[in-house]
């Protein structure tokens, strides 16, 4: 006769993340908040990693501490230095390194193509590309000496990487980037497990959003079929669907998370 598991270990069971270890980049604010919060819901050991110690320190301290403990870094995501020590430090603290990465650091610069400087261009470039490259190539370099057989890296991208969008010449060229960069990562790295898929966000409720002109804002919000902003819950969500094993067969793919925007 079938006994089955009961209360907290049936719970334990059900968890999707359960003895997971996940670095989350931009973990201080945002998206990068809410994929934290999900992840020790699901089980999930977390580093939150931001260049911001006390926004870190702050999501840490809303972390569900039921099932794992988690940790606060501070890195730079452009600077391959911090980025490497980042992971050392992570590999010490946990006796691994982490399985999962998700790459929400990001930030914007905007202007009008004619008027944008070049610095602008090029720090938006460095944070959201480059920053992706970095933690891609060290958690890889990691998990595979370490011998694992599985990892999952998660990068978002946007929208707006497909479609352009007025004032972000920078902005939208970084994130049609990742996406590629993603794809290339994928082809690479699905030999040693590694699945690589990035999240295309439209427009979520985040600080982020908040820079963008009210006016700016209703005249996306006409568009999108859904007629409302994403909570940062709702990329969180995805987030756990490809970071756990629900999504086995998933490498190299992107997912909108845009309540219907230019679809
Ligand atoms: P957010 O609230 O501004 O959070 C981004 C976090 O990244 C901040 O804590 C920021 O710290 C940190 N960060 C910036 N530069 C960094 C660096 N060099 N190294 C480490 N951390 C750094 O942004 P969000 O809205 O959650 O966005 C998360 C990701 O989703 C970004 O990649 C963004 O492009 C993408 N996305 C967002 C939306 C949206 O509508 N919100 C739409 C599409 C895509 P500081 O605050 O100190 O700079």
């Amino acid at each position: 006769m079938a006994t089955g598991l009961a209360g907290a270990e049936a719970v334990a069971a059900a968890l999707r993340l359960r003895s997971r270890l996940a670095l989350v980049t931009g973990g201080g604010s945002g998206i990068g908040r809410a994929v934290c919060q999900r992840f020790a819901k699901e089980g999930a050991a977390v580093a939150v990693v931001d260049i911001d110690e006390g926004a870190a320190t702050e999501t840490l301290r809303t972390l569900h501490r039921d099932h794992q403990q988690h940790s606060v870094f501070v890195a730079d995501v452009t600077s391959s230095e911090s980025v490497r020590s980042l992971v050392s430090q992570i590999q010490s603290q946990f006796s691994r390194p982490p399985c999962v990465a998700v790459n929400c650091a990001g930030i914007t610069m905007d202007s009008l193509l004619l008027k944008m400087q070049e610095e602008a261009f090029d720090r938006v470039l460095q944070v959201n590309l480059k920053g992706t490259f970095l933690v891609t190539q060290a958690v890889a370099t990691a998990l595979i000496a370490s011998g694992a057989k599985k990892g999952s890296i998660i990068n978002l991208a946007s929208i707006v990487g497909k479609v352009g969008n007025l004032g972000q010449a920078n902005y939208t060229a970084s994130k049609a980037g990742v996406v590629a960069l993603t794809k290339t990562s994928a082809k690479e790295l699905a030999r040693y497990g590694i699945r690589c898929n990035t999240i295309l966000p439209g427009f979520i409720d985040t600080p982020m959003a908040a820079k963008v002109p009210q006016k700016v804002l209703d005249t996306v919000l006409r568009l999108v079929p859904m007629g409302r902003l994403g909570d940062p819950s709702e990329v969180a969500d995805v987030c756990v669907f490809l970071a756990s094993d629900d999504s086995s067969y998933v490498t190299g793919a992107s997912l909108e998370v845009t309540g219907g925007l230019f679809m």
